[in-house]
C-alpha cells in the first residue's frame, strides 16, 4: 500500500514508508514522486509551500526512477506505483534520472504515453526587471505533442553501419494536440498560435502535422494561425520571443524549443509543465534532475512549485493556487533568488532551496507590487479537446515495395541481382543509400553505407498483390540477397503515400 503523509512529516526528509496519517476527509489524493538528483530537495520545498498555503491534497508517495531502474526494473516504475497513479489520476512528479545505456526506457515517456497524457503545456514567462533576462515581457506557452514522433522509441540496428529510429505522426494524435492548442488559446485570451514543423524535408509526417494545423485553425477564425519551419522558428523565438504567443509542435521539437524558451526567460529552473490527458494529469518542472548540483540545497524549486500551482488550478483549488503564485512573485520581486537567477545589482539575497520556500511561505497572502498580480478566479480546468474526428474512408492501393538490403557489393552488381529477381509484375525503379538515389545514374562522389533501399514499382498495366511480394522475397533469399526489412508502397485515393528518393 502507498502511504499517506502530512505536511509535518514533509518538513524533514522522510522515508516513504512512514506510517500513514489521515488527511482531511475531502482532500484530493495526489500521487507524488520525489525523483532523483535535486528532485527530493525541490519536491520537499514545493510541498512545504503547497501545504502552508492550504492545499487540500492527500499525497501518496511512490518510488520511481534511478533506484527502481537499478533494482532491475527496466521501466523505472513498479506495479504498485502504477496502481496509485491510476487510482488518483493526478501525478506531481520531481525530475528523475534515466540511466544511460543498458536498455532502460525513459520513465517520463512511458508514463505520458501509458496514461494518454497527449498534451504537454509549458508556459515560459520572463519576470523582468526582477529576474535578469534579455527578453522582458516574454510570455509564451509551448504546447508540445507528448505521445508520438520519434518518442515511440522504435529503434533498430539493421546493418553493421546503420541504425534507425521510426518517426510516427498520426492524424488523430495531431488533431488532438492542435485542437488543444487552439482551445487553450481561446480560453486563456491568447490571440495567436504558431505551428513549428520541418515539412520542407519531412513532407509526409511533418506535412500531415502542418496540414491538420491548417484544417483545425479554420475552426478558430478569431485566432491568428501561422506556420514556421522549426529551425528559423526557434531562432526567432530565441531572438524575438515577444512575437510569439502559443506554439504547437511535434514532440521532439517541443522538447528542444521549450528548453530554449525556458532558458531565455532567465533560467530553465523557472518553468513548469502540465501533461494533460482525458483521465489523468501529471505536473512537473521542465528541467531534469540536475545531478551537477544535487545534494547541495541550491536548486531553484520554482519550476516544480509553479507546476504545483498548475495542479491546484487543475484540481479547482484556484484560491490556494493564486495565493502561492502571488507570494512567489512577491518573493522573486524582493530579490530573494536562488543561485541560478542571482545577479548582483538585481538580486538582493542569494538563498538555497529550502530558504527560498520559507521566503514564499512568509509572503503567503501578499501580492506583487511591480509584477502583474495573478488572478485565477476565472481559470478553467485544462480539459482535453474532444476526440479526434474519425478517419475519412479512403481507397488504398498497393503499387510497389521498398526492399532494404544489407550489402557491401558495388551498387551496379546489386542492381543486376535485384532486377533478375523481379517477376514481370514490377520493375526495379531505383536504389537509394541514406535516402539519396545512387542507381540508376549515381555519381561516385556520393558516400554509401552498407544499407540500401531498393524500390520496386508495379508495371502500369499489372495488378500487384502480396503473393508477388512473397515470391520476390523468396527469389532474393534463394540467391543470397540479405534483405533486412520491407515497406509496402500504397496510394491513397491515387495520392502516393511514400516519398520520392532524393535526386529521383
Ligand atoms: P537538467 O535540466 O537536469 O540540467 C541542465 C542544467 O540546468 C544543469 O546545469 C543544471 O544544474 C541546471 N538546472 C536544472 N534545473 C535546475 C534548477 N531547478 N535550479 C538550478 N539549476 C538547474 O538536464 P540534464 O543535465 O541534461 O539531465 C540530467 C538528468 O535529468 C538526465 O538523467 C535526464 O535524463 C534527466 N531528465 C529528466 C527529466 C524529467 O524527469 N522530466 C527531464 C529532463 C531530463
Amino acid at each position: 500500500m502507498n502511504q499517506i503523509v502530512t505536511q509535518q512529516q514533509l518538513l524533514t526528509p522522510q522515508p516513504i514508508e512512514e506510517p500513514a496519517v489521515a488527511p482531511l476527509p475531502d482532500a484530493t489524493p495526489v500521487t507524488v514522486a520525489y525523483g532523483d538528483g535535486i528532485g527530493p530537495e525541490i519536491m520537499r520545498a514545493s510541498l512545504d509551500v503547497l501545504f502552508a498555503a492550504g492545499a487540500n491534497i492527500a499525497i501518496e508517495p511512490v518510488e520511481i526512477g534511478e533506484a527502481v531502474y537499478k533494482a532491475g526494473n527496466s521501466a523505472g516504475i513498479s506495479s504498485k506505483s502504477w496502481q496509485s497513479l491510476r487510482r488518483t489520476g493526478v501525478f506531481y512528479k520531481a525530475p528523475i534520472t534515466t540511466p544511460q545505456g543498458g536498455g532502460y526506457k525513459s520513465l517520463n515517456v512511458t508514463v505520458r504515453k501509458t496514461l494518454g497524457l497527449f498534451a504537454n503545456v509549458r508556459p515560459c514567462v520572463a519576470y523582468a526587471p526582477v529576474v535578469s533576462t534579455r527578453h522582458p515581457g516574454m510570455d509564451v506557452v509551448i504546447i508540445r505533442e507528448n505521445e508520438e514522433d520519434l518518442y515511440g522509441g522504435i529503434e533498430h540496428r539493421q546493418t553493421a553501419e546503420v541504425y534507425q529510429c521510426l518517426k510516427l505522426i498520426t492524424r488523430p494524435g495531431t488533431e488532438k494536440i492542435v485542437r488543444h492548442a487552439f482551445e487553450f488559446a481561446r480560453s486563456n485570451g491568447r490571440g495567436k498560435v504558431t505551428c513549428l514543423t520541418k515539412d520542407n524535408i519531412m513532407k509526409l509526417t511533418d506535412g500531415l502535422f502542418h496540414k491538420v494545423f491548417d484544417e483545425v485553425a479554420a475552426d478558430y477564425p478569431e485566432i491568428v494561425a501561422e506556420h514556421m519551419i522549426v529551425d528559423i522558428g526557434t531562432a526567432r523565438l530565441a531572438d524575438t520571443p515577444n512575437d510569439f504567443d502559443v506554439i504547437v509542435t511535434p514532440n521532439l521539437y517541443g522538447d528542444i524549443v521549450s528548453d530554449v524558451a525556458a532558458q531565455i526567460t532567465g533560467s530553465v529552473g523557472l518553468a513548469p509543465s502540465a501533461n494533460i490527458g482525458p483521465r489523468h494529469a501529471m505536473f512537473e518542472a521542465i528541467h531534469g534532475s540536475a545531478p551537477d548540483i544535487a545534494g547541495q540545497g541550491i536548486a531553484n524549486p520554482s519550476g516544480l512549485l509553479l507546476a504545483g500551482v498548475m495542479m491546484l488550478v487543475h484540481l479547482g483549488q484556484t484560491e490556494v493556487a493564486e495565493r502561492i503564485h502571488n507570494a512567489w512573485l512577491r518573493t522573486i520581486e524582493e530579490g530573494i533568488h536562488t543561485a541560478d537567477i542571482f545577479k548582483p545589482g538585481i538580486s538582493a539575497k542569494k538563498v538555497g532551496t529550502q530558504a527560498f520556500a520559507e521566503a514564499v511561505i512568509a509572503r503567503l497572502g501578499e501580492k506583487p507590487a511591480r509584477l502583474a498580480t495573478i488572478d485565477y478566479s476565472a481559470a478553467e480546468r485544462m480539459v482535453p479537446a474532444p476526440e479526434a474526428s474519425p478517419a475519412e474512408p479512403v481507397t488504398k492501393a498497393l503499387v510497389g515495395i521498398d526492399v532494404f538490403v544489407d550489402s557491401t557489393r558495388p551498387v551496379e552488381e546489386l542492381a543486376g541481382r535485384l532486377q533478375a529477381a523481379a517477376n514481370g509484375a514490377f520493375e526495379l525503379q531505383m536504389i537509394t543509400n541514406r535516402g539519396v538515389k545512387v542507381w540508376p545514374n549515381g555519381v561516385p562522389e556520393t558516400f554509401c553505407t552498407d544499407h540500401w533501399r531498393c524500390r520496386y514499382m508495379a508495371k502500369p498495366d499489372k495488378q500487384f498483390n502480396r503473393a508477388m511480394i512473397v515470391e520476390l522475397l523468396g527469389k532474393l533469399s534463394a540467391e543470397g540477397t540479405e534483405f533486412i526489412k520491407t515497406e509496402h508502397l500504397f496510394t491513397f485515393d491515387g495520392e502516393p503515400g511514400f516519398s520520392l528518393g532524393q535526386g529521383q
